[in-house]
């Protein structure tokens, strides 16, 4: 089967692989299609570590083709997911108090296991999330990172409806952050990216205020029209954006932080102890989170903007996301074989 390999010089490779036999407690998917985060971009890359010859892709949908002893909680023709949170060890602290995701042992889809981008993958049964009817597979790959993602952050953020929330990143996350701060939350939306595409795509979902940090003095602007923000999630890959959220809250206000830049923000002291501010980070979501989120999914609340892609665009996917030439996700699609 063909997948998307990382190579040593940080590129892909669409390698020709076999999977071995199923496991106890299994399950073999064929993908439908797979979308391209900006973590696997990060992955390709080795910001975390050198991860080379690992089988990229967490934003997997596949249908079950064979399941091993062991599985009930799958059947062969189920659509289910293959997500960053992989499997965790389901007897820890994290595990056994909705914390799951924090899991020590836990293992991740295209980082530390062999991931979606692939044409087949074997998923531990328990761990895959099952897709509900009316939901397409398109739009199920990219809430499975994505979606999941931001769902959980708006959650974390604590915000109420009628309530202002400032969105840093309006690129495959950020949308779907507006999406559910929006249609699931009741909030309102302030939507920030230096990429004036995004903004417009932000504004025709429903942003009720777009912000380009290049042009715009984002936290004035928020700080003197709204008297600050009642949180923000940040899901733009730059420190400046960190920094701006957390000056651009009110009092009390809570700064989510889902991107991942390698790097480290700034945190004034007499900010935060005087006005009270929370920082807090936030890690994709729970197979509960997971299960929500594709429910608001199939009810219509959310509707991700995708692109199908062949799987031998993927170095090319890469080029585009780092110059910020596409709006929504690409998704790599399976069946449609080149
Ligand atoms: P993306 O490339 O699709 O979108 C990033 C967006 O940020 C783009 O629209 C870009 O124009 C914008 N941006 C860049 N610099 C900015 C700035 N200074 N101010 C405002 N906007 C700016 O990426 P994505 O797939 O949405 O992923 C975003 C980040 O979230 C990545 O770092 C990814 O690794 C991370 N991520 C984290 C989790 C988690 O669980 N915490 C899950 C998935 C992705
Ligand atoms: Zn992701
Ligand atoms: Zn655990």
């Amino acid at each position: 089967m063909k997948a998307a390999v990382v190579t040593k010089d940080k590129r892909v490779a669409i390698e020709n692989k076999t999977l071995r036999p199923l496991k106890h407690g299994e399950a073999r998917l064929e993908m439908i299609c797979c979308g391209v985060c900006h973590t696997d971009l990060h992955v390709k890359n080795g910001d975390f570590g050198d991860v080379s010859g690992v089988i990229l892709g967490h934003e997997g949908i596949g249908v079950v083709t064979e399941v091993a002893e062991g599985v009930t909680s799958l059947k062969i023709g189920d659509r289910a997911s293959v997500a960053w949170f992989f499997e965790g060890c389901g007897h820890c602290e994290y595990c056994n108090s909705g914390r799951e995701t924090f899991c020590r042992e836990v293992k991740n889809a295209g980082y530390s296991v062999d991931g979606g981008m692939a044409e087949e993958c074997i998923v531990t049964a328990d761990y895959a999330v099952k897709v509900p009817d009316g939901l397409d597979s398109a739009a199920a790959s990219s809430i499975t990172c994505a979606g999941v993602t931001t769902y959980k952050a708006i959650k974390v953020s604590g915000i109420e409806p009628g309530q202002w929330i400032a969105i840093y990143g309006l690129g495959g996350l950020g949308n779907l952050a507006l999406q559910y701060a929006k249609n699931v939350f009741n909030a309102k939306v302030i939507a920030i990216d230096i990429n004036d595409k995004q903004l417009a795509l932000a504004k025709d979902m429903g942003a009720d205020m777009t912000l380009n940090s290049k042009t715009d003095n984002v936290d004035e602007i928020i700080q003197q029209k709204l008297g600050g923000a009642h949180a923000a999630v940040v899901t733009a890959v730059a420190k400046s954006a960190f920094n701006s959220a957390v000056n651009s809250v009110r009092a009390g206000g809570r700064v989510v932080a889902v991107a991942l830049p390698v790097d480290t923000m700034d945190l004034n002291i007499p900010r935060l102890v005087l006005d009270g501010i929370e920082v807090v980070g936030s890690l994709v979501g729970t197979r509960e989170d997971l299960r929500e989120a594709f429910q608001f999914g199939a009810e219509g609340k959310v509707v991700p903007k995708v692109t199908m892609r062949p799987i031998e665009d993927i170095n090319t996917i890469f080029e585009e996301m780092e110059k910020g030439q596409f709006t929504g996700r690409m998704v790599i699609d399976f069946k449609h074989k080149a």
